[in-house]
């Protein structure tokens, strides 16, 4: 295949006469299979809402930036989500009842209602429209690179993102310049998904027995989506941001755009996200908190184990422990089978997801982020009187970091020093 000419330069690939021919011919396989990571309208919103949060915190707001990146995130998933699944179908209807409230339709990706479970625990079982996870991999990989493309782009104009087009891919992201080829291993998934709600001004009818009798609560319900008024519920908040109909140009990036144009909704919408990091973080399968509900990967419910409402796979960022294993062995093998080859130490070797582990990060990656390795045939003879034969020696530029960094839109670990300035958010912040 063809490399596309934006990707000429990649370091270490077929113009770069200074490595060796072996790099040379894996790295000009990854070249020809890179793409440019997709643009377009969530281009917008993430341009919108950085705007309204740096203005927010010129305004004197002290709001991290890794909480504002990551609840972009979620946002950003969200509205993809919407634009591509929205149907007519897949709606459930909520009568309100048990919650004081008027009647509602709800557009979930979770199998439970929004509203009732998050404000009464109230768990009905209701259809998720949520797809299989390979289908919608993308989406949330796309949102990462989409906002670190942001990122670089105003560290750097000489830095750039691609992904390799492949599904089996080794290498999932590509960042670099002249001098750093970085190598990423992406996982990405994200903490809430909110759903979309159709308000009603009655209750809804079925026929039941012979006659017209009001809807059963919490069942499927069909609606026109072109001439109805959406809004994306941010349920723990009972926030709504009115959408318009389906068939309204530019949907449903339009209404989200007008809405964090104000930076005081962005401040709101970071708030109710580090509301649910925070319980998220506490624990939420240990205890009763209702708003664990509108959790991803939260699994079963704790009173009916056959309830699931949303399965554990999906737990947010790398938080599974497959994810941390699979992640350090790209990483290790990023290491040994390209940044060795390296002669001049171009390349580097990092995992990227847009929630740094939390739950899991003790018992799997604490130990294992500061490991350096090297191999036995760079040992080196030290002209120094050692006494001691255990000892060995070897230089500096032979010994290699397991990741080089775990980047992360809620946090991060850089250990080589070259990427933190290439691409973290202390350097985006400080531009
Ligand atoms: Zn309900």
């Amino acid at each position: 295949m063809p490399i596309l000419p934006y990707f000429e330069d990649v370091p270490c690939g077929i113009n770069d006469g200074s490595a060796k021919a072996s790099l040379r011919e894996k790295i000009s396989t990854l070249q020809e299979n890179l793409v440019r990571i997709p643009s377009g309208s969530p281009d917008d919103v993430i341009d919108t809402f950085l705007d309204s949060y740096k203005e927010l915190r010129s305004n004197g707001y002290d709001v991290s930036p890794n909480s504002a990146l990551a609840c972009l995130f979620d946002l950003l998933v969200s509205a993809k989500y919407a634009e591509r699944l929205v149907s007519d179908d897949g709606w459930t209807y909520c009568a309100g009842h048990d919650i004081d409230e008027g009647p509602s339709l709800y557009f979930s990706y979770l199998k439970t209602c929004p509203r009732c479970s998050v404000s009464k625990g109230i768990k009905p079982k209701v259809d998720s429209n949520k797809p299989k996870s390979g289908n919608i991999g993308d989406i949330s990989e796309d949102s990462n690179y989409q906002i670190f493309r942001h990122m670089i782009s105003s560290i750097s104009s000489d830095v750039k993102i691609g992904k390799d087009s492949r599904t089996r891919s080794d290498i999932d992201v590509v960042i670099y310049n002249d001098e750093r080829l970085i190598l990423g291993e992406t996982k990405s998934s994200p903490l809430v998904l909110y759903p979309l709600e159709i308000q009603l001004d009655r209750r809804l009818t079925e026929v039941s027995n012979g006659e017209s009798v009001e809807k059963t609560d919490h069942t499927p319900a069909t609606k026109d989506v072109m001439s109805n008024e959406i809004y994306m519920f941010v349920p723990h908040r009972d926030e709504r941001i009115s959408l318009g109909s389906a068939n309204s140009g530019n949907w449903p990036y339009g209404g989200i755009n007008d809405y964090i144009d104000e930076p005081l909704n962005i401040k709101f919408l970071i708030d109710a996200w580090n509301e649910l990091y925070d319980v998220y973080k506490s624990n939420p399968y240990a205890d009763e908190d209702l708003r664990r509900y509108i959790l991803c990967g939260n699994g079963a419910s704790l009173d009916d184990s056959s309830t699931s409402i949303d399965d554990s796979k999906n737990k947010p960022g790398m938080d599974r422990t497959d994810d941390i294993k699979k992640g350090t062995y790209q990483s290790l093998k990023y290491g040994t089978y390209f940044k060795e080859k390296s002669e001049n130490r171009k390349i580097s070797a990092v995992i990227s997801t847009n929630m740094f582990p939390l739950r899991t990060y003790k018992r799997y990656l604490a130990e294992m982020v500061k490991v350096v390795w090297t191999k036995e045939e760079y040992s080196q003879n030290v002209n120094i009187n050692l006494d001691d034969s255990d000892i060995r020696a070897f230089k500096k530029s032979d010994l290699f970091y397991l990741y080089d960094a775990i980047i992360g839109l809620s946090e991060s670990i850089y250990m080589d020093k070259d990427i933190k300035s290439l691409v973290s958010i202390d350097e985006y912040m400080s531009q």
